[in-house]
């Protein structure tokens, strides 16, 4: 088989080009399979298969191996003097599912990321369409005859003169799916194709926007608001640099009014006739977002996102593809979605670590959008209360244009943060005094109050206080959390359970909870404040279908009026009822291991503040912590935002670290240390001594969560000042360490500008 085996993406040319004749008088193609292959495969296309004709973009059947597989052609390829190459069985569509643009910002992707070319084509497709799925439906075409006939009169039965009417209203001749025609049932088909005034035809199912299912809801029924000053020069500044290539960073104070300079601009964007991309780190905690796109847009936006059915999915990416939806909403994953007409690409919370893929092929959205910007020639806005240091990087150096607003739209204040020392103070389920307090004074004032716990679960550990024994995974290096509603305790990382045991295992004594979780939260605070009514968000209470939104109107109804949540409460809620936030522990962040620390919990603990006080009603933001002292946060309540920033960026120059580096991070794990340890140890050896200059090392150093699902987890940093340096010891560690597929059980990945070390 001619595999073109670890070929370099460096080396493919995604073109529109006809192919030369050459493999034995017919056209050879590159073609990419899902699989472990960093290149393609070629094949040859007899003339006389029939069927469409072969293009860039469309899906194949194709012999590999002892079996067939279905294929995505990526780019015609020259014949090699004397090579032998297997024929296309089939190629499956009549126009291509990837255009260039698309097909080249996957050919970059999957370089850029080093992850194998076909998982990263096929994983662009809807999970609908990675199959043999045919997407060919019968049509009729008007003939010469029949359009003379209808001219004469001569048609009877006036369901064939409607079908040959509206055939003869089409451009063109061009052919009219069956399922586009009413009245054309198959009896008054067959007798339009006797009178030879049809002909039978297959075409593309069409892509319509919106699908005829769509439920009718108000479009476009509300006014924009004036913008104030702040948000109208932000418009302007887009609006007056045109058409093209920039990237903006908007960094905007929790309420200060980006979404409204968004719609503006995408209005904008949607008056001259082109599409829209919006890319939002996840869609299932801010119905808000589309319900308010859909209200002050006059267009109906496609929305991608996990949660569809794969009929829906497939239904949405093809209208974007085919440029009849004029505004696609979507998650991460619709960072690769074709654009027929691009005209602007947005990304909300440019900062949220879920525009990174965690698993598989490991690309931030962010990033990919911002090529495809640029390769598309069209502006990119990314905003952000709390923009990433990377962002804010390129911003303060001028690559990016920077655009702030400062003020809360509304003319509400920003909220007051203050810290409550909780050293030696008498605890009451994780709350002190001063919290408990304040939390009753907002009740008392109408006000509703929540309460961040970045912790599911009652409690994250039980112990023996006589032995000091601690119920722990049997696979992970993990506590095992309490979960009181199921009583059960849990792994937060491998998905084990067991009962609660009754007693101690080891010595037999009592075991008692300790630490906090948001179900023990919830109990506290609904014993100490009853008929307040209180709302769990967090995964476990979230979990069915349509809850979440049941508890996110409750609140927004005022039924609850007490709100306890992890990272769920951080996202971009706007409740207008909230005058309280109180954050449980700030220690857990200030104190994390990765280098982002301080990034994460500055980000973490501003997006949390901003849901106080965005109404009429002031807001306050109450901190609990051991260490009120701490630099970063003082720094961040006495100076800003950007002033922890900016020292951040000072700290990871000194340090070497991103964003001052160019960073990969290779991870790999076995049921073995041993062997993990040995592997990554060799991988560090070969770069030190190829590339030794241009790179440092780190490591091999266990991960932070050292087993996980009984495999032995080793990490290597690798960073660079230059990135092709990176890129370079990164292609050598795929044909040298790739190609020989280590043995033992090892699995192994290589994750570029990796943003979590864990
Ligand atoms: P952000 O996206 O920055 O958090 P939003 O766009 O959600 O901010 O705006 C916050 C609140 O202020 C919303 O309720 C919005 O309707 C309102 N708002 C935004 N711009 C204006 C404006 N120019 N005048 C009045 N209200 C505004
Ligand atoms: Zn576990």
């Amino acid at each position: 088989m001619n595999e073109v085996d670890k070929a370099r993406q460096d080396d493919f040319h995604v073109t529109g080009d006809s192919p030369d004749a050459g493999c034995s008088g017919s056209a050879c193609w590159m073609v990419v399979v899902p699989g472990p292959f960093f290149g393609g495969f070629t094949y040859h296309h007899d003339h006389d298969t029939v069927g469409p004709a072969p293009r860039p973009g469309v899906r194949v059947r194709i012999p590999f191996g002892q079996s067939e597989r279905v294929g995505v052609i990526l780019e015609p390829v020259r014949d090699e003097a004397g090579q032998e190459t297997r024929a296309l069985i089939e190629v499956l569509d009549h126009e291509p599912l990837l255009d260039s643009d698309t097909l080249a910002c996957l050919v970059w992707g999957a370089a850029y990321y080093h992850h194998p070319l076909g998982e990263v084509v096929f994983s662009a497709l809807p999970a609908a369409l990675r199959g043999e799925r045919s997407l060919r439906v019968p049509a009729l075409r008007l003939t010469a005859d029949g359009r003379v006939a209808l001219e004469e009169g001569r048609v009877r039965g006036s369901r064939q003169q409607d079908v040959l009417g509206m055939l003869a209203t089409c451009p063109g001749k061009a052919p009219v799916a069956v399922s586009e025609l009413p009245g054309a049932s198959a009896p008054v088909r067959r007798r339009l194709v006797e009178q030879g005034w049809v002909d039978l035809d297959e075409i593309t199912a069409p892509a319509t926007w919106p699908p005829s299912t769509a439920v009718e809801t108000p479009v476009g029924d509300t006014p924009p608001p004036v913008l104030n000053d702040e948000q109208r020069a932000a418009v302007t500044a887009v609006e007056e640099a045109g058409r093209v290539f920039s990237t903006w960073l908007i960094e905007g104070v929790t309420g200060s009014g980006k979404t409204e300079v968004y719609l503006a601009l995408i209005e904008q964007a949607l008056a001259a006739g082109l599409q829209v991309l919006v890319v939002v780190p996840e869609i299932s905690l801010t119905p808000q977002l589309i319900d308010r796109f859909v209200r002050r847009l006059t267009v109906r936006p496609a929305v991608l996102h996990s949660g569809l059915s794969d009929g829906e999915r497939m239904a949405a990416w093809r209208a974007v593809a085919a440029g009849s939806a004029s505004l696609v909403i979507g998650t991460r994953s619709a960072a690769f979605v074709p654009l027929a007409r691009p005209g602007l690409i947005v990304v909300d919370e440019e900062h949220d670590a879920a525009l990174k893929q965690q698993e598989g092929f490991l690309y931030h959205a962010r990033d990919v959008l911002i090529w495809r910007a640029r390769q598309m020639d069209i502006p990119i806005l990314l905003g952000s209360a709390t923009p990433s240091l990377e962002s804010l990087r390129h911003a303060w150096e001028g690559r990016y244009r920077h655009l702030t607003l400062t003020q809360r739209a509304s003319g509400a204040q920003m909220p007051a943060i203050h810290c409550l020392d909780i050293r030696a103070q008498p605890m009451e389920g994780g709350v002190s005094p001063a919290l408990m307090r304040a939390i009753e004074r907002h009740l008392l004032d109408g006000g509703q109050v929540m309460l961040y716990l970045n912790r599911r679960g009652y409690a994250p550990s039980l112990v023996c206080h006589a032995c000091g024994y601690v119920a722990g995974c049997p696979h992970c290096d993990a506590y095992l959390t309490w979960h009181r509603e199921v009583n059960r305790l849990r792994c937060h990382h491998c998905g084990f359970e067991q009962a609660v045991p009754r007693e101690c295992p080891s010595c037999h004594a009592p075991l008692s909870v300790r630490g906090m979780g948001t179900e023990q939260l919830e109990d506290v605070l609904a014993a100490r404040f009853p008929g307040f009514g209180i709302v769990r968000l967090d995964r476990d209470a979230t979990a069915g279908k349509g809850v979440l939104a049941e508890s996110l109107a409750r609140i927004a109804r005022g039924e609850a009026r007490l709100v306890v949540g992890t990272q769920m409460l951080v996202k971009g809620h706007d409740f207008p009822g909230v005058t309280l936030v109180g954050v449980i522990s700030a220690d857990q962040a200030l104190f994390a291991s990765d280098f982002r620390g301080p990034e994460r919990f500055a980000q973490s603990l501003l997006q949390v503040a901003g849901r106080a006080g965005r109404a009429e009603r002031p807001g306050e933001v109450l901190v609990q912590t051991h260490d009120p002292a701490h630099p970063v946060l003082t720094r961040l309540l006495s100076d800003g935002y950007a002033a922890v920033m900016a020292a951040e960026l000072a700290e990871r120059e000194q340090a070497e670290l991103p964003p001052t580096r160019f960073a990969a991070l290779v991870r790999a794990d076995a049921p073995q240390a041993d062997a993990v340890r040995a592997f990554l140890t060799e991988v560090a050896g070969t770069l030190r001594e190829t590339h030794g200059e241009a790179l440092s090392v780190w490591g091999p150093v266990p991960a932070p969560l050292g087993r996980r699902a009984g495999r032995f987890r080793y990490q290597l940093l690798i960073l660079a000042r230059i990135r092709s340096e990176l890129h370079r010891a990164l292609w050598h560690i795929d044909e040298r360490v790739g190609s020989r597929r280590p043995g033992q059980r090892i699995r192994w990945s290589i994750d570029v500008d990796p943003i979590d070390l864990a």
